[in-house]
């Protein structure tokens, strides 16, 4: 038997970067800049140039950025904070951290992410900050998003964990917000050999703020002037992380390129859907969706045909036993409701074959026919 297809191979990659890899890594040890350190420097220094932002804060995870950002825009406990219920858990667990609520509106199926109409009904007196998720890569439809957020004096933090490198209207995601949150874990599109995230912001204040909570708020050695962190990004992450920068856009372009190929050979396929994506929009496909109402039979006949597949994410936040306590139901959000729970994502990253490629748009027409 063929091996299967994998949803997702980080051995290519690291196999095709393994001495830079290793060599980023021995400095690191050769110069013992563990925690923090010039390799880190250096990397924001890279990413704020590349992402055309002020300043790059490294974290040791998307989730603290996102907790840290949040806490920039001075969210304080009792406020609410709008955001989505389609979406990786850590963009609610950084409100409820805080003691916020996250008050979650459902999403354009175009984009999976925010819907600004919903958001538009969602404000209240209570609301503290906007944050809306760029999920699989997709960015949202943040002009009305903005200008909601710019008539009430609302903060926007973009979850761009998933888009690093996406653009949005020419301009790349994680730059549009007050404050901006990404990650580094491995199977990210920037992805770290370890754990990593970052704070991205234009706001030099904000920038000293989030430096001083992720290295225990001090001021100064031994002078600490709020609740503070440990946060620090490994020094190895960074130069890890440096090594991978500059095959970025080479790796989200390949992914386009993947993408439409997927996308011009499912059109027109019985009962299956992909994301129409916005016209002023260009993705990154951190994951390639596709939505079918049998998902579950769906997915285990691609992976009788060798072909695996994941999905993202089946249950929607406000109906995790986590969230029990806001009370929401099934049927509260129902484009939420839907796509969680038709979608699967297709094998993408960089490093697949054409061939294989090939081989999933077979099982998947095949698939899509035997389920007519
Ligand atoms: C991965 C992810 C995060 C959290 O990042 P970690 O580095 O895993 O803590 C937050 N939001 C979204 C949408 C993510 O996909």
């Amino acid at each position: 038997m063929k091996p299967a297809i994998p949803f997702l191979s980080l051995a290519r990659q690291v196999e095709a970067l393994r001495p830079r890899l290793l060599e980023a890594i021995a400095q690191v040890v050769d110069t013992q800049g563990f925690a923090n350190g010039p390799a880190v420097a250096r990397f924001e220094a890279e990413l704020a140039e590349y992402l055309g932002v002020g300043h790059v804060v490294a974290l040791n995870s998307g989730t603290s950025a996102l907790h840290a950002a949040l806490l920039c825009v001075d969210v304080r406990p009792g406020d609410e904070v709008i955001t989505v219920a389609h979406t990786w858990i850590s963009t609610a667990w950084a409100i409820s951290y805080i003691g916020a609520t996250p008050r979650f509106v459902d999403v354009d199926p175009r984009t999976c992410g925010m819907d600004p109409r919903a958001l538009e009904l969602a404000i209240s007196p209570r609301t503290r900050a906007i944050l809306p998720v760029h999920l699989y890569g997709q960015p949202v439809e943040l002009r009305p998003i903005l200008e909601i957020a710019d008539r009430h004096g609302i903060p926007v933090v973009e979850d761009t964990a998933q888009a690093i490198g996406a653009r949005y209207r020419g301009q790349r995601v994680g730059s549009f917000g007050r404050v901006n949150a990404t990650s580094f874990y491995p199977a990210k599109n920037l992805g770290a050999l370890g754990e990593g995230g970052a704070l991205l912001t234009d706001d030099a204040e904000i920038a000293r703020r989030a430096a001083r909570l992720r290295d225990h708020a001090q001021a100064e050695r031994h002078r600490h002037l709020e609740l503070g962190f440990n946060w620090r990004m490994d020094g190895i992450q960074g130069a890890v992380l440096s090594v991978k920068l500059p095959h970025l856009d080479g790796w989200n372009s390949r992914r386009r390129e993947i993408a439409r190929r997927y996308l011009g050979a499912f059109a027109g396929l019985p009962r299956l859907s992909t994301l129409a994506g916005l016209p002023d929009a260009e993705p990154i496909w951190h994951v390639f969706p596709v939505f079918h109402p049998e998902r579950d039979a769906f997915r285990a006949r691609l992976a009788e045909r060798g072909v695996q597949s994941g999905a993202h994410y089946p249950t929607p936040v406000h109906l995790q036993p986590a969230y029990a306590s806001l009370g929401l139901r099934p049927g509260a959000l129902p484009h939420t409701e839907r796509l969680a729970a038709t979608e699967l994502s297709l094998p993408m990253f960089p490093e697949l074959t054409d061939a294989e490629v090939n081989e999933v748009v077979a099982a998947v027409t095949e698939t899509c026919r035997g389920l007519e």
